[in-house]
């Protein structure tokens, strides 16, 4: 298994991408589809044409805004070159209603000579090929549900906590896997409300017996920080620092490459 982060940051960020990740297992899967995330998935050279999978998290823009100018490019590609095989899209309760809203008003995006196939999950795991995927919901923002995702895939495991908050379902979702992706949306110094700072990451890392830590989800205000010191001041294990375009690989030694 394998991820790239497509997009570190948040809504509006200068330098960085909001949340997006690529995984690799037996196909690609999009988990998130944040503004600016799309143009980092062309230059990761995977085909957007058959990108099969979407996972959202939840449905804040800096997570989803993507997907609009992803969905009207996959609908003119398929009409007027090949036809794009079925596009399968999952997420929390409400995922239904948002996107039949979105294919009935957007111009053009009814008109998909493709399937859209539309799954709303919870907390029941679900396989996409190889890959299981397990979500649970975390403690993120009282609107809506958020959702966190656990993949494991030939022995590896990877969780993503989305935008959470410290909660026991966060634990569960990254007990013992191989690489952890948390929302660190804050230094220790400045912290805010609805995200992580970067220590409570440190803490969910230790508590949680994972094998590698990386950080992700960065305000502006986070990125003055030395947000991976703070991390270490809970967890011994590897931290990274997330950015854009950084892959790497879930598995022995887990290597940033
Ligand atoms: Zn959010
Ligand atoms: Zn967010």
């Amino acid at each position: 298994m394998q991820v790239t982060i497509l997009g570190s940051g948040t809504n509006i960020h200068p330098t960085r991408a909001a949340a997006g990740y690529l995984f690799q297992t037996d196909r690609p899967i999009l988990l998130d589809f944040g503004p600016r995330t799309l143009s980092n998935l062309l230059k990761t050279g995977v085909d957007r044409h058959t990108i099969q999978h979407l996972i959202f998290t939840h449905y804040h823009a800096d997570h989803f805004s993507d997907f609009l100018t992803f969905f009207f490019d996959a609908v003119c590609h398929s009409k007027f070159a090949h036809v794009r095989p079925a596009l399968n899209i999952y997420g929390p309760p409400g995922t239904k209603r948002l996107f039949r809203t979105i294919f009935r008003t957007f111009p053009n995006f009814r008109d998909a000579p493709f399937r859209v196939i539309l799954k709303e999950v919870n907390d029941q795991p679900f396989s996409i090929g190889g890959t299981l995927v397990a979500p649970l919901p975390m403690t993120h923002s009282d609107q809506q549900v958020c959702l966190g995702y656990r993949l494991e895939y030939q022995g590896r495991s990877a969780a993503f906590s989305g935008d959470a908050m410290v909660s026991p379902n966060l634990v569960s979702l990254c007990q013992d896997v191989d690489v952890a992706i948390l929302d660190c949306s804050f230094s220790s110094h400045a912290p805010g409300g609805s995200h992580m700072h970067a220590e409570e990451c440190g803490k969910v890392a230790k508590k949680a017996n994972i094998k590698k830590l990386v950080l992700s989800h960065f305000y502006e205000t986070a990125d003055r920080s030395n947000v991976v010191a703070q991390a270490r001041r809970f967890f011994s294990g590897p931290v990274v620092k997330g950015k854009d375009l950084l892959t790497l690989q879930v598995g022995k030694a887990s290597q940033v490459v």
